[in-house]
């Protein structure tokens, strides 16, 4: 396989309930490649192990079939090499490459938007493909509607097969992949540590790798094991700067916005729902994002009590399995915040 990373297995990813979908898909593909969907079209943050996955998905194909063509690349990459084969005059060499795959994979293909010459060859590519039941997987930093400069026939082209998301990882699969990660640099984590690291670094898998490497490297140098209290000590510049990026000024301002309120809304006294409610999601925020007790998050928000906040922190946790437009919003929201 061309620019295949053995080390990005399906046997090293771990599942969670944010990349189950996107998990079970790439199985699929990998399992009945050209048959199962093409292209398999997966999308999402930075970080959150769409390469992974998709290179999961080539290095699995090889080890069915070690014959198989499976070509990786970044879509930057594709575009190089195109605008190179232009030059060269090599242009049908170029087609003839790649139309001679049994499996192709490009990497955040956002990077094909507003490069018209591009898509033009990207799109005969694409069909041919298909025509010929070759797999093809693609993965992009969003929901392919909503990449400007693209052409409508490949973004409608791009759903022909199975698109799916990944989400941000959630506590408990962050938990589970500092555990394996730690495990495979034969590092002996608790999981009160794991926990403790999780529970701060919320973005994405990849910052959750850096901040246990940071911890590894300090326990190397000082000797000390990894504790809880030890973690909190090696981020602790980490942590600092997340909290001035996080508080909760920001997160009032941000949910006000969201909800198209006022922030002096969300410290008044009213009442009603289409307030209400967004402080209550502005109260769950807080808790979750910051490290400020109830009672200072009832008192920011116009002077209420702990119980107050403690209450909009249940109903808003109930109202998350109950009610999908706040479960939409909880997560946006959360995505604005810690991205
Ligand atoms: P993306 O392509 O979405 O930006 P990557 O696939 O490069 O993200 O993932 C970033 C890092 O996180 C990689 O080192 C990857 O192995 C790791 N990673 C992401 N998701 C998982 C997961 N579910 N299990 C294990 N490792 C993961
Ligand atoms: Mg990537």
């Amino acid at each position: 396989g061309a620019n295949l990373n053995n080390s990005f297995t399906f046997d090293n990813f771990i599942e969670g309930k944010s990349n189950q979908l996107a998990h079970a898909a790439a199985l699929q593909v990998a399992e009945n490649p050209g048959g199962a969907y093409n292209p398999l079209f997966i999308y999402g943050g930075v970080g959150l192990g769409k390469t992974h996955l998709m290179q999961a998905v080539g290095t699995e194909m090889m080890r069915h079939n070690p014959n198989a063509k499976v070509v990786y690349l970044h879509s930057e990459r594709f575009v190089a090499d195109m605008v190179k084969a232009l030059q060269l005059n090599a242009i049908n060499d170029f087609k003839r490459y790649y139309r001679s795959v049994d499996a192709l994979l490009i990497d955040d293909i956002q990077f094909f938007a507003g490069k018209d010459r591009t898509q033009e060859e990207f799109f005969h590519t694409f069909n041919a493909l298909l025509e010929g039941g070759q797999q093809m997987i693609l993965t992009c930093d969003r929901y392919p509607k909503e990449i400007q400069g693209l052409e409508d026939r490949l973004k409608s082209r791009f759903g022909w097969g199975l698109t799916v998301a990944i989400e941000p990882p959630e506590l408990e699969t962050r938990v589970a992949i500092l555990m394996r990660k730690a495990d495979e640099s034969g590092i002996k984590l608790s999981y009160d540590s794991a926990f403790f690291i999780a529970q701060k670094i919320r973005s994405n898998v990849r910052e959750l790798e850096g901040a246990l490497k940071r911890v590894i490297a300090n326990s190397h140098f000082t000797g000390r094991a990894i504790t809880p209290d030890f973690v909190r000590e090696s981020l602790k510049d980490l942590l600092a700067l997340q909290d001035k990026l996080v508080n909760i000024d920001n997160i009032q301002r941000i949910v006000a916005e969201y909800y198209k309120i006022k922030i002096s809304d969300l410290l008044s006294k009213r009442r009603s729902r289409s307030v209400a409610r967004p402080r209550q999601v502005a109260m769950s925020l807080a808790k979750e994002l910051t490290n400020h007790s109830l009672p200072e998050i009832g008192d920011a928000f116009g002077g209420r009590d702990h119980t107050t906040a403690l209450h909009a922190i249940r109903k808003i946790k109930e109202l998350q399995d109950t009610d999908s437009d706040i479960r939409e919003d909880y997560k946006q929201l959360m995505r604005i915040l810690t991205t």
